[in-house]
């Protein structure tokens, strides 16, 4: 049998596609390798978002060269990064054994090309710059059994001005409520317990398209989906988020009680110039609408340290947000300016030491506050979707609570089961007990 391996960068919405590959992989007859150097097919499913993606990215290819010349195997490169025009032209020049690129709005057609590389043996490339249409009916080979992403929207509108995502996934496109629903309930008919909803900004589902759905109205529907048992979500832009959402959030007893909500800044004026659309006063005012609601809700965020002209007042303001709300843990992030974004011209002006000595303090701050947040869950039980044995020691099993806390615990559990652990003691990163 042929095998493939597939490496895979950034989001969730990238894994996604990696498991819709897989399984065109699989009808095809290969079956999958963690060993590389086994592999008739590697894919790269490139990430755009950060300078040091792009940098692995090419890390990467450039050592697949000596496999390559070992085990003969087809590498094919896809994702974000193939739909920018200057790395394409890289891969070209630089890379030239790289035997099928393909874009983001390509995916359905990766049968074909193999087999068009196959057949001619000769390069293929497959770049679509844009796409009105969402294509149905391409099947996952799925990772786990008992959770799965179910990607509701693909694209952005929003233009953050430092985001790259709006120029290499399109246009916002929502898929129709019908196919989400029949594709949730097929997942749940064969196990499935848990789904993600998946979109760059779930918050606005059917707007741009007008589809007669809104999100909250969709999550109210796979609330009442016999056998998902719990419903995440990402990613909320916060200047979407209705009291709508707010209530559906409450109101559903699946709904698992964590919300992402980038913040980004805690500066309105860097806000602004991020072209985030709310400051730092509506964000707050959202938080407390949240929280009344929701008093149990678990917050999380994603902060970026150094974005240009970021003065030591605008970081304050960040700090201030970040003890203001008391997130539960916060993607941080260095500024990295992306080609063919707004804020790509804007000149770096913070020294590369300032950054890092601001983004250390946000680290500190930050882990501080999120094992204070920890305490309050000693000496409690809580529910656990155990997710199977810890990477790193056998005796240990793993799982996540509603609110997204990572629990190591000690039992006879297996994957997929919904338990209950008592916690005996926190970490900065998770919380330890016993399954009762
Ligand atoms: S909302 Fe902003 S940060 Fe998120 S994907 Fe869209 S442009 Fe990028």
């Amino acid at each position: 049998m042929k095998q493939y391996n597939i490496i895979t960068y950034g989001c969730q919405m990238n894994e996604n596609d990696s498991e819709k590959i897989s399984k065109m992989l699989t009808d095809l007859g290969y079956c999958s390798t963690g060993n590389i150097n086994n592999a008739d097919i590697l894919i790269m499913n490139t990430c755009s978002v950060r300078e040091n993606a792009d940098d692995r990215f090419f890390g990467n290819l450039g050592y697949m060269k000596n496999i390559k010349k070992k085990n003969d195997m087809i590498i094919a490169v896809c994702g974000c990064m193939m739909q920018q025009e200057h790395i394409v032209t890289q891969i070209k020049q630089k890379y030239p054994y790289v035997d099928i690129i393909f874009g983001t709005h390509n995916l359905h057609q990766f049968p074909s090309l193999l087999e068009k590389h196959l057949k001619t043996k000769k390069p293929v490339y497959e770049i679509q710059n844009s796409t009105d249409e969402i294509f149905e009916g391409i099947d996952s080979e799925r990772r786990y059994s008992y959770k799965a992403y179910v990607k509701i929207m693909q694209g952005c509108n929003n233009f953050c001005s430092y985001c790259v995502v709006p120029y290499t996934r399109g246009r916002e496109k929502s898929r129709k409520r019908q196919d989400i629903l029949n594709e949730i309930t097929s997942l749940a008919n064969s196990g499935v317990k848990e789904v993600m909803l998946l979109g760059q900004n779930v918050n606005s589902y059917g707007i741009a398209d007008n589809i007669g759905t809104s999100f909250p109205s969709l999550l109210r529907e796979v609330n009442e989906i016999k056998g998902i048992e719990r419903i995440r979500f990402m990613t909320s832009h916060p200047k979407d988020l209705s009291d709508d959402l707010i209530d559906a959030m409450s109101e559903c007893s699946n709904v698992c009680n964590h919300l992402h909500l980038p913040i980004q800044s805690g500066s309105s004026r860097i806000l602004a110039l991020m072209n985030r659309k709310y400051d730092r006063e509506k964000y707050l005012s959202l938080v407390d609408k949240i929280k009344a609601k929701i008093p149990d809700i678990s917050l999380t965020t994603d902060i970026i340290v150094g974005f240009p002209t970021e003065s030591e007042e605008d970081f304050a303001d960040t700090l201030d947000i970040i003890d203001t709300v008391r997130f539960d843990g916060a993607y941080t992030f260095i500024y990295s300016p992306r080609k063919g974004t707004k804020s790509y011209d804007m000149k770096l002006d913070i020294p590369a030491d300032v950054i890092k000595e601001r983004f250390s303090r946000l680290l500190d701050i930050q882990k501080k506050i999120s094992e204070e947040n920890k305490f309050k869950y000693l000496n409690t039980a809580v529910e656990v979707l155990c997710e199977g044995r810890s990477k790193t020691e056998w005796e240990i099993l793993t799982g996540r609570t509603r609110d997204n806390q990572l629990v190591n615990f000690t039992g006879s559990a297996n994957a997929g089961d919904i338990i209950e652990v008592y916690i005996s003691n926190t970490k900065s990163f998770y919380l330890q007990g016993k399954q009762i």
